[in-house]
């Protein structure tokens, strides 16, 4: 793991101290994109700033999932291509790479 992953491992930095949705401004949980529970971990790739609206909210990306999110809110979007998230066309669906896969249900 290069020092630039181990540096992001720590969430202050990359991630603001507030909702990553536009204009919003709240607060956030840290919202894990895979689930603790399927392994997955603290990774930078795997945390995303969400404020208890859209986190876990009527209009959070817990009730519209992943993919619905990323396409009412292209900030979402941005950020998964920005931290190495993949859309495959043919299943309609955000994944990881392999190596960053394998990053993230190690940490
Ligand atoms: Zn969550
Ligand atoms: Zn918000």
């Amino acid at each position: 793991m290069s020092i630039l992953d181990k540096m992001g491992l720590s969430l202050g930095e990359s991630s603001s101290n507030s909702c990553l949705i536009l204009d919003c401004g709240r607060y956030p949980d840290i919202h894990h994109i895979m689930s603790r529970g399927s392994g997955a971990g603290d990774h930078r790739a795997n945390c995303v700033p969400l404020c208890r609206m859209h986190h876990t909210g009527m209009i959070g990306i817990h009730v519209k999932g992943r993919t619905r999110f990323a396409k009412d809110h292209p900030e979402f979007k941005k950020w998964l291509l920005d931290h190495g998230w993949e859309f495959s066309e043919i299943t309609q669906k955000w994944f990881l790479p392999e190596h960053l896969l394998r990053e993230v249900l190690r940490t």
